[in-house]
């Protein structure tokens, strides 16, 4: 018997508990809707992943997005000011690395590192990690969790019917649908997700679904690894803690939390992983998940110039730890732990909430934020930073386009009665 359960009806459903979402969610809840946000994930933060919520020994890294620029982000800078969250400079000052190949190390020339590490330009981070500003943002009694949406029944205008599955991987059989009504939906996730994934009754308008399955994830085909240390040795040593690195996985490397003054319980370097860096890690954790931990330190040696006394490694490591590995890269990221040292690392190339794997070639000269991307199909409506006229792909195209979409569903709203 396929037993359907239902939902309370409310008056807008967010598909989406990312940072669009969640900025569509607490606006239409300061006009006195009644919003559900849903999420297939079991946390909220979409690709605001800290490595703390992982796991409370790692330092507060950001595996998705991190840095903010207050001088061209304004509706970034207002909301971490409203919601009076802590924030702290990238840290630039002291040597920065740089190596090439066959032994060739460089000090990256003073004021060129920022160029390398495209974290310069005056950008800033949350101290504690980018996934607080969602947490902050969402009434928790409004949110439900590991609900994935399959189907959205549209043919009704006044009430959508909205499919979800509790089964993220649709593999068990005995999954139950759940069906919530709802006056407006918002979709707030990445749009090929979205069109991938999403049954709509009736199709959504053809040149629509075009556009939505033509626009990749920003950043889909990156990943970042952590790595945490008791103590700060890359400052100890006057270093900036940004490295460039031309033959490793992790292409380049800075400082995701000092461990002092609120900013991380531990210091932190956190670098990116390119779609050949992940092509790499694969090969090494494919046996045992746990080389994770000697293949990236081994690789911040060699970066830096530094042995393993010099990172506080040897007394830190005893002998007889075990390695302990949990978690998986595709999911929240994959966790190992030796002693006091951390390594950890997420690939949202494999994570399929981000990154709906289909053929389409990633092209960069595609539309973000195109008509087709934004234009509601009343009374769906559509959010989630690719839809950004401006800057999307960034928080801030995230959180202007939540605005748009929230102004678009209130005017509906108002229109319907
Ligand atoms: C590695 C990396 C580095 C980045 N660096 C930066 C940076 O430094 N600065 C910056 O500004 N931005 C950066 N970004 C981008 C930034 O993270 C995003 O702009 C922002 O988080 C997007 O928010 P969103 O709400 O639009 O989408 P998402 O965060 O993707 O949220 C969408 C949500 O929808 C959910 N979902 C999808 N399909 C369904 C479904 N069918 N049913 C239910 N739920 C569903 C997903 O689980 C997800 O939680 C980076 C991203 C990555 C991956």
């Amino acid at each position: 018997i396929n037993r359907i359960m239902m939902m309370s009806t409310v008056d807008v459903c967010v598909i989406g508990a990312g940072l669009s979402g969640a900025c569509i969610a607490r606006n239409l809840a300061s006009h006195n809707k009644s919003v559900l946000v849903l999420d297939a994930r079991n946390r909220v933060g979409g690709r605001l992943l800290t490595a703390a919520a992982a796991n409370a020994d790692l330092g507060g890294a950001d595996f998705g997005g991190a840095w903010i620029w207050p001088r061209s982000e304004p509706n970034m800078a207002n909301l971490l000011q409203n919601l009076t969250i802590q924030t702290v400079p990238m840290h630039m000052d002291g040597i920065s690395m740089a190596y090439i190949a066959n032994g060739k190390r460089h000090v990256i020339p003073d004021g060129q590192a920022e160029m390398y590490a495209a974290c310069g330009g005056g950008a800033i981070r949350v101290c504690g990690g980018a996934s607080r500003v969602v947490s902050e943002l969402l009434e928790p009694h409004s949110v439900r969790l590991g609900m994935r949406v399959t189907e959205i029944d549209y043919n009704d205008k006044k009430e959508v019917k909205i499919k979800c599955m509790t089964d993220k991987n649709n593999t068990n059989k005995n999954d139950h649908p759940t069906i919530i009504k709802c006056q407006a939906v918002v979709l707030a996730a990445p749009p090929k997700v979205l069109a991938r994934t999403i049954t709509f009754l009736p199709n959504l308008p053809k040149q629509k679904t075009e556009s939505m399955i033509a626009t990749p994830t920003w950043m889909q085909e990156y990943g970042k690894v952590a790595v945490s240390f008791p103590t700060n040795w890359w400052r100890q040593q006057r270093m900036s803690g940004i490295s460039i690195d031309h033959v490793g996985a992790v292409a380049t490397w800075w400082e995701a939390c000092s461990g002092s003054e609120g900013d991380g319980n531990l210091p932190t370097l956190a670098g990116f992983v390119t779609e050949q860096g992940a092509a790499m890690l694969r090969k090494v954790i494919c046996d045992d998940s746990s080389y994770l931990f000697e293949f990236i330190i081994e690789s911040l040696k060699r970066v830096y110039g530094v042995d393993a006394n010099a990172m506080g490694i040897l007394e830190s490591v005893a002998s007889d730890n075990e390695v302990k590995a949990q978690g998986s890269s595709e999911q929240d990221g994959l966790i190992v732990t030796n002693g006091v040292i951390t390594v950890s690392y997420k690939s949202w190339l494999e994570d399929d909430l981000t990154n709906a794997k289909d053929d389409t070639v990633v092209d960069f000269t595609c539309d973000y934020g195109d008509r087709d991307l934004q234009s509601s199909v009343e009374p769906l409506f559509f959010a989630g930073t690719e839809t950004a006229a401006g800057a999307h792909g960034h928080m801030e195209g995230a959180v202007i386009a939540a605005e748009r979409a929230a102004a678009e569903v209130a005017e509906y709203l108002s229109n319907c009665t």
